[in-house]
């Protein structure tokens, strides 16, 4: 029952209250490190009896869920603890790590504040993600993220309008890595709030320099998780880099995806007007796919929607596919919303969206998503 702001407070109290509370019970050659925001990995380097080790993952329990006090709060820790030993066929630490996150995934699933113990081995997917996971920690840390621009044009005109950023990740190892490769894990792990941040940070800092360069107001659109939608400090994180980046509120743009709409849509709704009065544009993205019905747009203070890559494949052989296009387009414009077409690769895509009154369109017919220091140094397309 934690606000958010505290429940983050206390996440940072996290590590410190851990490594304080188990000190006591850990031997001097025991290692405590934290794996993630909230999970934590103990290395014991010598061998010990099953009992042993399953007494001490019980005492841990305890000493964690003693309360303690906060903002005159009071709070217990529980946690999942799995437990997996090297039995001699243990051929990489990363192989002790993955067994042991299964026995955590069995602990939770056995509704937490209880230990398990894997005695088996672990499958490459769990390794893995186990693997990623770590790597994405790092990646944030070692600023290996870059934001890619790419171009969205007025239809009538072909004149340059936005740009959307799109991640990428400059891997040491496995080099330039797209987003389908790693958001949906660092979705699942909770690291997509940071690496967001970063990305919305970094995009606003790019054109508000191009902008005071060419003088051209071109807005930048970032992608928005549900999960950063969803904090309310959101907010503040948004007025922080217009601040910081001096940029035009008017010229920022976020997507949000139907998925926003799933933590409730009164929830979402004032979010949206909060957006609206700090001045920034909101667009609806792959807009035709979610779960909802059109009747909602109605309801939502955004300013655009993005038709969906899918219907645009297909828009000038499939009639099915052009019903949606119009129909979105015919509502949208009802609504006073302007209506993006993406994954525009063709002239004669790019001519029926047009003849069908989209308003702008992006695709690899204009450019595929390149560095900064390539992107649109002209305004036509
Ligand atoms: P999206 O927001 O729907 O972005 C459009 C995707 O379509 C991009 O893929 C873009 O490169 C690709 N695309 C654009 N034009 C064309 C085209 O003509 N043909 C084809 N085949 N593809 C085209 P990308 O960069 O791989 O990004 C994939 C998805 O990853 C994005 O889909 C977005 O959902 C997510 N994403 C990217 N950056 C971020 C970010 O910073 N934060 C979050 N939360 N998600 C992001
Ligand atoms: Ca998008
Ligand atoms: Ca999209
Ligand atoms: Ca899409």
């Amino acid at each position: 029952s934690l606000n958010e702001s505290l429940g983050r407070q206390v996440g940072d109290l996290l590590l410190a209250v851990v490594a304080d509370r188990l000190r006591n019970l850990l031997a001097n050659d025991d290692v405590l490190t934290r794996l993630a925001a909230d999970e934590f990995v103990i290395m014991r380097p010598a061998l010990q009896a099953e009992a042993e080790v399953k007494m001490l993952a019980s005492q841990m329990l305890t000493c964690l869920a003693e309360a303690y006090d906060i903002k005159g709060q009071r709070l217990s820790i529980s946690a999942s603890i799995g437990i997996a030993s090297d039995d001699g066929s243990v051929e990489q630490p990363k192989e002790l790590l993955d067994n042991a996150a299964l026995a955590v995934r069995e602990a939770k699933r056995q509704g937490g504040n209880t230990f398990c113990w894997n005695h088996g081995a672990a499958s490459t997917a769990g390794t893995e993600q186990v693997m990623m996971r770590c790597e994405l920690m790092e990646a944030i840390e070692a600023r290996q993220f870059v934001v890619y621009y790419q171009p969205l044009v007025e239809a009538k005109t072909g004149r340059l309008r936005s740009a959307e950023a799109l991640v990428r990740w400059n891997h040491p190892v496995r080099g330039l890595l797209l987003p389908g490769a790693f958001i949906s894990l660092a979705e699942q792990t909770g690291q997509i709030v940071a690496i967001g941040r970063w990305v919305l940070h970094q995009a606003c800092m790019d054109m508000a320099q191009r902008w005071r360069q060419t003088g051209q107001a071109v807005s930048i659109a970032v992608n928005i998780s549900p999960l950063q939608f969803r904090r309310p400090e959101f907010i503040d994180d948004v007025l922080a880099v217009l601040e910081a980046s001096g940029l035009p509120p008017e010229l920022l743009e976020l997507e949000v995806t139907e998925g926003v709409l799933l933590s409730g849509i009164d929830k979402a709704i004032s979010m949206l007007e909060s957006l609206r009065d700090l001045g920034v544009q909101v667009a609806i993205d792959d807009f035709g796919t979610g779960f909802s019905s059109l009747s909602y747009l109605r309801q939502l203070p955004i300013t655009k929607v993005k038709l969906d890559r899918s219907f645009i494949i297909d828009v000038t052989t499939d009639r099915g596919s052009a019903a949606i296009v119009q129909g979105v387009i015919t509502m949208a414009h009802h609504l006073g919303l302007l209506v993006v077409a993406e994954g525009i690769e063709t002239v004669e895509q790019q001519n029926y969206l047009a003849a069908s009154d989209c308003d702008l369109l992006q695709g690899f017919l204009y450019s595929r998503p390149v560095p900064l220091g390539q992107f649109a140094l002209g305004l036509e397309y």
